[in-house]
């Protein structure tokens, strides 16, 4: 990519699309382009015409999408499946059109089977049924998969499409009911050290496995791959490395220095069982993370401190 190539971001203010923005600019490239949601609605296919025929990006980096943690997954799943489907089809359809010559579509690493073989490589997609608390986000990332690669058979485009980890970071989203875990221990631990509480509950029973990956190493990872990799095949990014709930829970504890207890709500849902990424391809194609979690907690804490001073404000 040329450095004052246009380079449109979409999903900029989000926990991926922030980073994604850092990385960009920290390597120097000048013409970034991006539009928040009171100026253009994603969901419109109208809107989305309109505004890439006046913006003509050369790049795309498609990271916005509607996301939410295992409750907002249960709850809303319409939602879920409507919206990211219509994102999904309206950009890469109108990047299509107006010739865009390299588009990066972000996908998740819940596409894959509920039990899958861990961990999971890309040749997995669609070899068993899916974790029924996000399936309908799950098909709707894997129809944007099979957009990317579709498109690249029949119109010779060069959409690739890459598979994060559970993420985590600066800009993350700190509800309670609608985040992921990470961030959602994190506030619950910072508020049970501030009430000095006896307890802080954790959902399900601390027996699930997830990988966290920090945002700022996949927006590093997909800047790279926009550089150097043009296949259709997916590629996983992350860690590769898993760590249960309860621990995780407990290194959250240590950062945020809650004196209390832990405990577990198992009529809440554990999800998946597992779920880390095999990395092995990415490895192969040059990249690694690099942030260790100890070291991306207390970023993240910090930034969570910085950016929430109050948590008594039901943000
Ligand atoms: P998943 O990776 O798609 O299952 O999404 P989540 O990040 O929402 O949940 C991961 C695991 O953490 C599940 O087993 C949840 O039950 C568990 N978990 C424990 N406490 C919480 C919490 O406060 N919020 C969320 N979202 N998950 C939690």
């Amino acid at each position: 990519m040329d450095k004052q190539a246009k380079i449109y971001v979409a999903g900029h203010r989000g926990l991926v699309g922030a980073a994604i923005i850092k990385a960009l600019q920290k390597a120097g490239y000048v013409n970034i382009l991006t539009a928040g949601h009171e100026e253009l609605d994603l969901i419109n296919q109208e809107a989305v015409a309109n505004f890439f025929d006046r913006e003509k990006p050369e790049y795309v980096f498609l990271a916005a999408a509607k996301v939410g943690g295992i409750l907002a997954n249960s709850l809303y799943p319409a939602d879920f499946i409507y919206q990211n489907l219509m994102i999904e089809a309206n950009v890469i359809q109108q990047a299509y059109l107006k010739g865009v010559r390299k588009l990066l579509f972000l996908g998740s690493s819940c596409i894959y089977p509920k039990l899958a073989e861990q961990p999971i490589k890309e040749d997995a997609l669609l070899t068993g049924i899916l974790e029924s608390t996000n399936e309908a986000y799950a098909i709707a990332k894997i129809c944007g998969i099979k957009l990317c690669q579709a498109y690249n058979q029949q119109h010779k485009t060069k959409y690739i499409s890459v598979m994060p980890t559970n993420l985590y970071g600066p800009n993350d989203n700190f509800d309670l009911e609608s985040s992921h875990v990470l961030p959602a221990l994190i506030r619950k631990l910072h508020e049970g050290k501030e009430h000095k509480a006896k307890q802080v509950t954790v959902w399900g029973t601390g027996n699930p496995v997830r990988e966290f990956l920090y945002v700022d190493d996949l927006a590093d990872a997909c800047l790279y791959l926009m550089e150097n990799y043009e296949q259709s095949k997916i590629v996983n990014i992350g860690t590769g490395i898993g760590i249960t709930i309860h621990e995780l829970a407990k290194k959250i504890r240590d950062v945020v220095g809650f004196e209390g207890n832990i405990i577990f709500d198992t009529t809440k849902p554990d999800g998946t069982p597992v779920k880390i990424n095999d990395v092995a391809y990415l490895a192969c194609l040059g990249w690694r993370a690099s942030t260790d979690l100890d070291m991306g907690l207390r970023q993240t804490y910090q930034w969570y401190c910085e950016n929430y001073p109050s948590s008594n404000k039901g943000r």
